[in-house]
């Protein structure tokens, strides 16, 4: 009998490193469940608030995350799925014009512009590539998943709606996996967005800020538990967008004092603003923003630092301005409170910084330190078992995350 059992716990333990050799079948795979916290700065970990974040990297690993310019939502969460940076991914800010597309903004609040697949076609995300190789997708919030992006969306997917709870949402994706496994999504995505809007509301420093991390913190409790409980092992990557940034309305840059407000289009505005000269004024716009300003830098977009990776896609403003940490950028009449929180500075600002926590039965090993938000791509292709498209991100993350 001894023997027997010893012979059971050897092969066991054997387990992993056929797994290695012989990349498990989908089926037996843990589903990779990835989580987006909007707005969680990288150090809110440190604040001894989120103990199941907490727990979830102690028993795998976290690391900052850099995020990519402009440090926005969207832009960021269509990084985050396709390995490539805004420029590549066409996804170029939260508000943009396409020379192809004259008169037509694209903005989030807008769905007939944000849902319409001409916006998300220059780069395919996670989950139509894994279902293209056979790997089941199902995402409960996630920029871009509401639309037929190539033709395909995931095979599960909500509409986007801020009065969906929180536990409505783990509740939708635990009865996910709870599905017989030929139907089981192997690849979900979940996405929390109140910490974001508690930062920009009260300032990253604030009681409500700490409540909504508390908040979503207790969620991801609930959702450890449902699977504890079903017991079910799953890879849950959790990832912000973006860090916060405290601003307030006495360290405002009025564009009007310096231009006619009829002379640009304002595409985008705050912590960095997208300029578009408007036809006859080019030599006054260019003349007036080019030059030094205080608490903020104008570019032409072909001039922009290098380490950006920021300009070459046609849907960038001719003029990209950058404030100044905490200043804000505006034309005329701010369109929200500027005193709270904002994000979209340079992506290099420390309190741009995004939480990077994940645990799970295929990550052992820890990140190698703060790292750039296109690696995480390779990851999840990695955790998921297909083979990525080209991408931006390389593989030191994903090598080092599942290092045996
Ligand atoms: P930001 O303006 O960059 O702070 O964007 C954050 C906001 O984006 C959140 O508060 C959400 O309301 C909104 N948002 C997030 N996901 C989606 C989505 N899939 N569709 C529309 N809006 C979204
Ligand atoms: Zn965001
Ligand atoms: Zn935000």
């Amino acid at each position: 009998m001894k023997t027997l059992v010893l012979l059971i716990l050897t092969l066991i333990s054997a387990a992993p490193a056929m797994a290695q050799e012989a990349p498990a079948p989908a089926a037996e795979r843990a589903p990779t469940i990835l989580i987006s916290i909007d707005g969680f700065r990288s150090d809110y970990l440190d604040r001894g608030i989120s103990p199941n974040i907490a727990a979830i990297a102690a028993q795998g690993t976290s690391a900052p995350m850099r995020p990519s310019f402009p440090t926005k939502t969207f832009p960021n969460h269509y990084t985050l799925v396709t390995g490539l940076r805004p420029d590549h991914n066409g996804i170029v800010g939260n508000s943009m014009i396409d020379p192809r597309r004259p008169l037509v903004k694209f903005s989030l609040g807008d769905p007939r512009q944000a849902l319409d697949p001409f916006w998300w076609d220059e780069a395919e995300p996670i989950w139509v590539t894994a279902e293209k190789q056979g790997v089941r997708s199902a995402t409960m919030f996630w920029p871009g998943s509401e639309v037929p992006i190539h033709d395909s969306r995931p095979e599960d997917w909500q509409r986007f709606d801020q009065n969906v709870t929180g536990r409505q949402r783990v509740n939708a994706v635990l009865d996910w996996l709870r599905r017989p496994a030929d139907i089981r999504p192997q690849f979900i995505t979940l996405y929390f967005d109140t910490v974001d809007t508690a930062g920009h509301r009260f300032g990253p420093d604030s009681d409500d800020v700490n409540a909504a991390i508390r908040d979503v913190d207790g969620e991801i409790g609930h959702l450890r538990a449902g699977l504890k409980a079903m017991g079910m092992q799953a890879n849950i990557v959790i990832v912000a967008d973006h860090g916060m940034r405290a601003t307030d309305d006495a360290r405002v840059i009025q564009l009007a004092d310096i231009l006619p407000l009829d002379s640009f289009i304002m595409v985008e505005g705050g912590p960095y603003a997208a300029v578009e000269p408007a036809a006859a004024t080019d030599t006054i716009v260019y003349d007036a923003l080019l030059q030094p300003h205080d608490h903020m830098n104008c570019q032409r977009k072909e001039d922009l630092p290098e380490r950006l990776h920021y300009g070459s896609n046609p849907r960038v403003a001719a003029i990209i301005c950058i404030a100044e940490a905490g200043w804000t950028i505006l034309a005329g009449e701010p369109p929200y409170p500027v005193t709270g929180g904002a994000h979209g500075y340079d992506n290099n600002d420390p309190e741009m910084l995004a939480l990077f926590a994940a645990s799970g039965p295929d990550i052992t090993g820890q990140a190698p330190g703060t790292f750039d938000n296109v690696d995480i791509y390779p990851l999840l292709a990695r955790l998921i078992g297909i083979t990525p498209l080209a991408s931006d991100g390389n593989s030191a993350l994903a090598e080092a995350v599942t290092r045996r």
